[in-house]
């Protein structure tokens, strides 16, 4: 029997806490038996003195088993179940075209995904703005469309990792949110609650990534990847660049536009395709879907080649509630802004620098993401046909395309647009989009 002022002392004094205690604590939580303000003692304690790693195995199961853990095998799957999870980017578009591909190549990814954070997107709000998508289809459902389409996007239900609901709400309000430790119980638990047989974590690095700094992002791939490892789910990490928006637009109904137009071939931006390849290939290795990456990325190829990833995509879709022909006939379900205007620089040269934390931002302040968890999301304005980052700027050349609802959104979007691209007479190093993989071998 312990007691969890007792167990908070010990983080306190910076003793390492037992895996018992770190169990008896979170399921106090689970319980509410344990407090807010013992929560908070509990998380302050861990952002001074932090965790070890068996510490953080031991938090991220005891999270991942505060609820329901999905076990898949009632389904007979005739593939492994692999998914991919990403500490969220602006125009970060990949989920929608990865688990389609990976399906297509004999995967199964039951993914379940958030909504947007601060300044990113969030896939579910982006396969909200399908009419007649359900991101919170019963089990039965659920299992049903991961079986028959190969790939199926929720949301979160309240009996997934219930623990970290509570435990992030509190560190929310306590100033604990940006703890490595914390980060990689909280995401993994949530993850791994899932019944995923491997896992692929992309952490973005850069001006629109969650962590401040490379080193910052690079230890929280090493993080998660041991974690992940140790709870027993095979795991590695892509860190992957969010110094760009990522597609070539950034806005709900927008991305799923470009995700479609990418799949069926229509368009593909070339970032946005090295990103996802990278992710698949990673995920078709590590499951053992294929020998090494170069199996794997011929297999991608082929997939998107013969139309079977877009078809996955559409059955999810159809699956899930949405129109039968959403692949055929996006445009004519996805909703339109009033006003697509192009915006331009105000000097010549290349495009330098983007402050893509900054343009996400103009993104919400359209009203394309939340300020507030109660605000409702117009999925109709962002941005589309985004320069990239060595581009020539010519005094024609559109930074980008602006869809909004008024002219006053408009003219205030333009002006962020024009404030967090950079123009320079000089043109910018290329930055690569993969900088490296995290295995277990690694860490
Ligand atoms: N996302 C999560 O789910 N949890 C964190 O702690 C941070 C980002």
């Amino acid at each position: 029997m312990y007691l969890p002022q007792e167990i908070i002392r010990k983080k306190r004094d910076n003793i390492e806490l037992t895996a018992d205690e770190i169990n008896f604590f979170i399921q106090g939580v689970a319980k509410d038996t344990v407090s807010e303000g013992q929560i908070a003692a509990f998380a302050m304690a861990i952002y001074f003195n932090d965790m070890t790693m068996d510490e953080r195995v031991a938090l991220t199961c005891a999270m991942r088993d505060s609820g329901m853990v999905i076990d898949w095998g009632y389904m007979h799957f005739d593939g492994p179940v692999v998914d991919k999870h990403s500490t969220g980017g602006v125009g970060d578009v990949t989920s929608l075209m990865l688990g389609a591909m990976v399906a297509a190549c004999g995967g199964y990814v039951p993914m379940i995904s958030g909504r947007g954070l601060g300044h990113t997107g969030g896939t579910l709000d982006k396969l909200e703005s399908i009419p007649g998508y359900n991101i919170t289809p019963t089990n039965e459902v659920f299992g049903k469309v991961t079986k028959n389409a190969g790939v199926a996007i929720i949301g979160q239900t309240g009996d997934l990792a219930p623990a970290d609901k509570r435990v992030y709400a509190t560190r929310d309000v306590t100033a604990t949110v940006d703890n490595i430790s914390l980060i990689t119980a909280s995401i993994l638990s949530k993850k791994l609650a899932a019944g995923l047989d491997y896992l692929v974590m992309d952490v973005k690095v850069g001006s629109g990534a969650f962590m401040p700094t490379y080193q910052a992002s690079e230890d929280l791939a090493k993080s998660i990847v041991a974690v992940a490892n140790g709870a027993g789910t095979c795991t590695s990490a892509l860190l992957t660049d969010m110094n760009q928006v990522l597609a070539s637009s950034a806005g709900n109904a927008l991305e799923v536009r470009e995700a479609v137009q990418f799949l069926t071939g229509e368009y593909r931006n070339p970032r946005l395709f090295e990103v996802t390849m990278a992710l698949c290939a990673e995920m078709l290795v590590i499951s053992k879907l294929a020998a090494d990456t170069q199996q794997a990325r011929t297999k991608l190829q082929a997939v998107l080649d013969n139309g079977q990833a877009a078809e996955r995509f559409g059955k999810m879709v159809a699956g899930l509630g949405g129109p039968t022909d959403f692949i055929y006939n996006y445009d004519n379900y996805l909703e339109k802004a009033e006003i697509v205007k192009p915006v331009f620089a105000e000097t010549t040269g290349f495009a330098y620098a983007m402050d893509t934390r900054g343009l996400g931002m103009a993104v919400v302040g359209m009203g394309g993401g939340r300020r507030v968890a109660s605000d409702k999301i117009d999925y109709a304005v962002g941005f589309s046909d985004m320069i990239r980052l060595g581009d020539e700027v010519y005094a024609d050349t559109p930074l980008a395309m602006v869809h909004a609802r008024t002219e006053a959104q408009w003219e205030e979007a333009a002006k962020a647009v024009r404030s967090n691209i950079t123009v320079s007479d000089n043109k910018p190093e290329a930055t690569p989009e993969v900088y490296r993989r995290v295995s277990k071998q690694d860490v």
